[in-house]
């Protein structure tokens, strides 16, 4: 019989119970007892959630405290040096401060989790001896099989991978690290093996990334002793989020059982197997259920899918899984009352998946209970989504072709624009300005709420954000900022706000996904094609330049950051989705442009993160992604001055990229990798305007003025005076203001040091 199988269950809880679990115990409103006995009772749910569902093979240790990673390295006693600690076992306190920081202590850095939006705590190796301080996958498997009698499958993060993921190594240190750690590993398994485990899900994504000949040696080493130190553990190898490399000599390792993404990197591991086989004695895990979206699978090509396969492997060697743990999909669409029906109906989160799971597992073995009538169902219900006027925005497909016929290029090169711009904008060597958004303080916070649940009329709302635009223009203006923002003080989110006032988006009531630590986003889904109302940001933006004779930024949220920050349609390309996208915003900067507005900032933070994890993809993505930023900034005058930001990154890889995107001047967050930003510009030219960001919004500290000279400083050494904007790093948004006003005094103070010096070496 074929069997079903899931990956791993989002853990926050059909309400975010975990969420708020988690926040409680760090607010001390609950103790730790309770905290880890609230945690229990919703593990044990999602575990009979997925029996009651038909799960055959169900995941356990996929939940957490916080982070599987963190998890992992806690596990191996990988604690930084700086927490002091002296082995044994980690207490909660201590593996809460690593992910936070404590007061003694700075928290462990967290970076995004492959391609997607979820953030992992970074392991660092560092001058460590590990040691095995808990046997996790065992307690979870345990817990299991007395309290719920299921015999489950404990996932463990790969050791090829959870190495490639740490950082505090040299490259040529990684097997050192992967020999001192295998023993550990052994020990887990071996004691898992003891305990009656059948089998055990080891993640290795790792393995869809590049493999050289080495790594190749490594993962053999790796694999050939777990299964000789457990034999009669079953080993499924689980990779996701793209195909294996590799694939004839990874198919060969010493596991029962190899676990391939069907969904994301589709085409290429159906071809490795068509082309190459599949060993005839190892279950093939097919992970035929998106874990990345939230619409419903087309059961009868999945079917078919299916059906190709278990010809291959045989019944007892299929399971039907999803394509990734469900961690990165909501929960449930049972409380999704508010969205049309018409959407809903062809819509699936992680509750919804373990049916269709459970339903193709049985259509698959020909107890086919409810599959045909889905079929029959889901195919009415995309007849009438597909149909969505929506859907169907013909003129924009045709405008797009036309645009993208064109080069989407400037009137005027950079170099004949600078002037004419210097002179329209009469702007100081060395400008000043932010990234556009000022603190969001509670009174904001509870104006746009107010005015939300309609306690607030329009006018009312609408005074208060004029009075809060015309006190900060006064702050700006006395600080002495050279170029103005508005504050931003309207907007919830930087995607959220665009997306409710563009077509194609609808928002949805619990569609929360983890983010990192109990941090959850509500991604927006785009569901039909985007298209332009009617001016979003103008408003505000006109108002604010009224106030000011200097000139103001107009802002607004880049294609690609509004696509990567969304559920995003399957039936057209990502590419398409960027056009879309890029269209509906150029005419938001067409018409900032005809009310007067000087200058127009497109935020593009998340071009970064999108990155395909193939690298024989990503400069397409960058090329297509580049082209979507020049559609929505190209059709500007000369004397329209456009400015970028990007953050949360380390772009020095990307820096031809950024020049061909042709912006007039670019911020880019720096705080993390400052000096290696800066050597980059050492190698390459960049000829354009740059604010490489003189101080880290991240924390509240008031950085004195003498740091920021030397970033300052620093910069100038690689970078032309004519070129070089002082900013902070990013948004301000999250800041206090009194920190606020205070570093961008000594922002500016430091400015005019410099402007002084450079003035004394040009008389000199
Ligand atoms: N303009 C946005 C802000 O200042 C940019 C935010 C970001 O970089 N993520 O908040
Ligand atoms: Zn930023």
């Amino acid at each position: 019989m074929v069997k079903s199988s899931v990956l791993g269950y989002p853990r926050i809880g059909e309400q975010r119970q975990w969420k708020k679990a988690l926040e409680s115990f760090w607010n001390e409103q609950i103790n730790e007892q309770q905290l880890l006995s609230q945690l229990q009772e919703i593990r044990l749910q999602h575990l009979s959630k997925q029996k009651e569902a038909g799960i055959d093979l169900i995941p356990v240790n996929d939940f957490s405290l916080y982070d599987q990673v963190l998890d992992t390295s806690t596990m191996l006693g990988l604690i930084p040096q700086r927490f002091q600690y002296n082995g044994g076992e980690v207490s909660t306190q201590l593996y809460y401060e690593i992910a936070r920081g404590s007061k003694d202590a700075t928290a462990s850095e967290m970076t995004k989790w492959f391609n997607t939006n979820y953030h992992y705590i970074v392991p660092e190796l560092g001058n460590i001896e590990p040691q095995l301080t808990v046997n996790r996958p065992l307690l979870a498997y345990q817990e299991a099989k007395q309290q719920l009698n299921i015999e489950s499958k404990p996932v463990l993060l790969g050791l090829f991978t959870f190495v490639k993921l740490s950082k505090g190594y040299k490259a040529d240190q990684f097997n050192t690290w992967i020999e001192k750690l295998l023993p550990l590993y052994v020990q887990i398994l071996q004691q898992l093996e003891q305990a009656g485990v059948q089998w055990i899900q080891v993640d290795e994504p790792a393995l869809v990334q590049q493999l050289s000949d080495e790594d190749l040696v490594i993962i053999q080493n790796i694999y050939s002793v777990l299964a000789q130190s457990a034999p009669k553990l079953q080993i499924m190898l689980q990779t996701y989020f793209e195909s294996i490399e590799r694939y004839e000599e990874i198919v060969q390792l010493p596991v029962a059982g190899i676990g391939l993404d069907f969904v994301h990197g589709a085409k290429q591991n159906l071809q490795h197997i068509k082309q190459s086989g599949f060993p005839a004695n190892k279950v093939l895990g097919a992970g035929v259920i998106d874990g990345r979206n939230i619409w419903k699978a087309n059961l009868s090509e999945q079917h078919q899918l299916l059906q190709s396969l278990k010809e291959k492997v045989g019944d007892e060697q299929l399971w039907v899984q999803s394509s990734c743990s469900l961690l990165h999909v909501p929960v449930s669409l049972t409380r999704e009352d508010k969205l049309p029906e018409a959407i809903r109906n062809v819509m699936a989160y992680a509750d919804e998946k373990l049916v269709e799971i459970v339903q193709l597992t049985q259509a698959i073995n020909c107890v086919d209970i409810g599959y045909l009538t889905q079929i029959e169902q889901d195919k009415a219900a995309f007849a009438i989504f597909n149909n969505l006027e929506q859907r169907n925005q013909q003129q924009v497909y045709a405008t797009i072709d036309d645009l993208k016929k064109t080069g989407l290029e400037r009137s005027v090169p950079f170099a004949n624009r600078y002037d004419e711009q210097q002179q329209k904008l009469e702007l100081p060597i060395l400008p000043t300005t932010t990234i556009g958004s000022f603190p969001q303080s509670l009174e904001v916070r509870q104006a746009r709420q107010l005015w939300r649940k309609g306690e607030w009329n329009e006018e009312r709302y609408n005074a208060f954000i004029e009075a809060e635009i015309d006190r900060w223009i006064i702050i700006q203006e006395q600080l002495g900022l050279d170029v103005l923002v508005h504050g931003e003080f309207e907007r919830t989110d930087m995607v959220e706000f665009f997306g409710e006032k563009l077509g194609g988006f609808v928002f949805t009531k619990n569609g929360w996904v983890q983010s990192y630590g109990s941090r959850c986003v509500k991604p927006p889904v785009i569901y039909g094609d985007v298209t332009f109302n009617e001016p979003m940001t103008l408003k505000e933006t006109v108002y604010a330049q009224e106030q000011t004779k200097k000139p103001v930024k107009g802002m607004l949220t880049g294609p690609i950051t509004i696509m990567n920050w969304s559920f995003v349609r399957q039936d057209i390309a990502r590419e398409e989705i960027a056009y879309q996208l890029a269209y509906a915003l150029r005419q938001e900067v067409e018409a900032l442009e005809a009310a007067g507005i000087p200058i127009i900032q497109v935020d593009e933070p998340a071009v970064r993160e999108g990155l395909p994890l193939k690298s024989e993809e990503q400069q397409s993505y960058l090329d297509w992604s580049i082209r979507a930023f020049r559609m929505t900034t190209s059709s500007v005058q000369a004397t329209t001055q456009i400015h970028t930001h990007m953050c949360y990154c380390d772009f020095h890889d990307m820096i031809a990229s950024i020049e061909s995107m042709d912006a007039d001047v670019i911020s880019i967050e720096t705080s993390r990798s400052h000096g290696e930003l800066i050597g980059s510009f050492e190698q390459n030219t960049y000829p354009q305007g740059i604010g490489l960001g003189v101080y880290d919004i991240h924390s509240p500290r008031v950085p004195a003025v003498a740091e920021m000279t030397s970033m300052i400083d620093r910069a100038l050494q690689v970078l032309s005076p004519k070129i070089f904007w002082i900013n902070p790093d990013c948004g301000l948004k999250t800041r206090k203001e009194t920190e606020t006003i205070d570093a961008l005094r000594n922002m500016v103070t430091a400015t005019l040091e410099a402007r002084e010096k450079l003035q004394l070496q040009t008389v000199e």
